[in-house]
């Protein structure tokens, strides 16, 4: 069939530049649609295939045609996020993320990255830090880069977030090294895997809420893994924002900042007021994005046209017609 645009109501496409580059992307481009309940988004990153891109499918469905369930705080503690930049922008970045005192830094290597949790540590004295290495690293690297944070700075890390790809080699990694071990792509990249062992290769449980499917998936599964969760971003606007903002605020507990701040890593949002952190934390609140912003990130044509064809793709997949109950 076609694209079902009776389904994805008011479906726009935007592109939205990045302050500073960050994934490999200069421009965040997103859809954006309204269901029975509201406003939702489906952003899979360009480059992701189709299976991958239907578990964000049903994220963004749950969340234009499903309520809210019980939400347990009315704001959410965010932490800062550091990309790989010049150290000369680190307060500049920093200063984006008002009154928050947790900072989580991309890291390449040691020498760059130290250089980054000094230049944050000059700004905020007090930073909680956290390293994300996005599976980077060797089993070997990891053992190596670890030893010198160590020897540098001392146990001043809250964790280190995905040193290795791989969960053998980060179950080796957690017996060897005094840091706490937070797992992201290792959830999202395996939801096949049994998530009931993960407590054997990591302390924390990074959720995000599209790349896990969505609200009921990412309690379904937080009960599985039994670890305490962090619910970060998949660098969305504020629409998916709002959603992951709930999903944190749907845990009655949550042991730490969660890294949904990153609307200020982008040029602007779409919404009024801005998702972004204030006194640290972000207001828990539904989503509308502002008519002129629309107009201004606008994508062009053909961008509208790909992310039809996108959808229309995934709706008409095997594997989306015997795993979704949005179908
Ligand atoms: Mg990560």
């Amino acid at each position: 069939m076609n694209f079902p645009a009776e389904i994805f109501r008011d479906f726009t496409v935007l592109s939205i530049p990045m302050k500073a580059r960050f994934r490999g992307i200069d421009h965040r481009e997103v859809a954006i649609f309204q269901g029975d309940v509201g406003w939702s988004e489906f952003s899979p990153f360009v480059e992701y295939g189709e299976d991958e891109a239907s578990t964000w499918l049903n994220a963004s469905l749950e969340a234009a045609y499903k309520p809210w369930p019980a939400l347990f705080r009315e704001s959410i503690p965010v932490n800062a996020t550091l990309p790989t930049v010049a150290v000369e922008r680190v307060p500049e970045i920093l200063k984006s993320f008002p009154g928050c005192t947790t900072v989580k830094i991309k890291v390449d290597d040691f020498e760059s990255g130290s250089e980054l949790v000094e230049a944050t540590l000059d700004f905020l004295p007090d930073a909680k830090i956290r390293l994300d290495v996005n599976g980077g690293w060797t089993l070997e690297e990891a053992l190596l880069h670890l030893y010198d944070y160590n020897l540098r700075f001392g146990n001043i890390f809250e964790y280190i977030e995905q040193p290795c790809a791989s969960l053998e080699d980060l179950k080796k990694l957690k017996r060897e090294v005094p840091f706490k071990i937070a797992v992201d792509e290792g959830i999202r990249k395996n939801l096949d895997a049994q998530m009931e062992l993960l407590d054997q290769y990591a302390d924390v449980a990074i959720l995000k809420w599209a790349p896990v499917g969505g609200i009921d998936a990412a309690h379904h599964l937080a009960s599985r893994i039994g670890l305490p969760v962090v619910i970060s971003s998949a660098l969305e606007t504020g629409i998916g924002i709002s959603q992951s903002l709930a999903l944190a605020a749907s845990f009655p507990t949550l042991d730490y900042a969660c890294g949904l701040g990153t609307v200020s890593l982008l040029e602007s949002d779409i919404c009024e007021p801005a998702f972004t952190p204030l006194d640290g934390k972000i207001q828990v609140r539904r989503a509308q994005p502002v008519p002129a912003l629309l107009s201004k990130y606008r994508a062009a044509p053909e961008r509208v046209e790909w992310w039809h064809q996108r959808i229309t793709q995934i709706w008409n997949s095997e594997s989306f017609r015997e795993g979704s109950e949005w179908r």
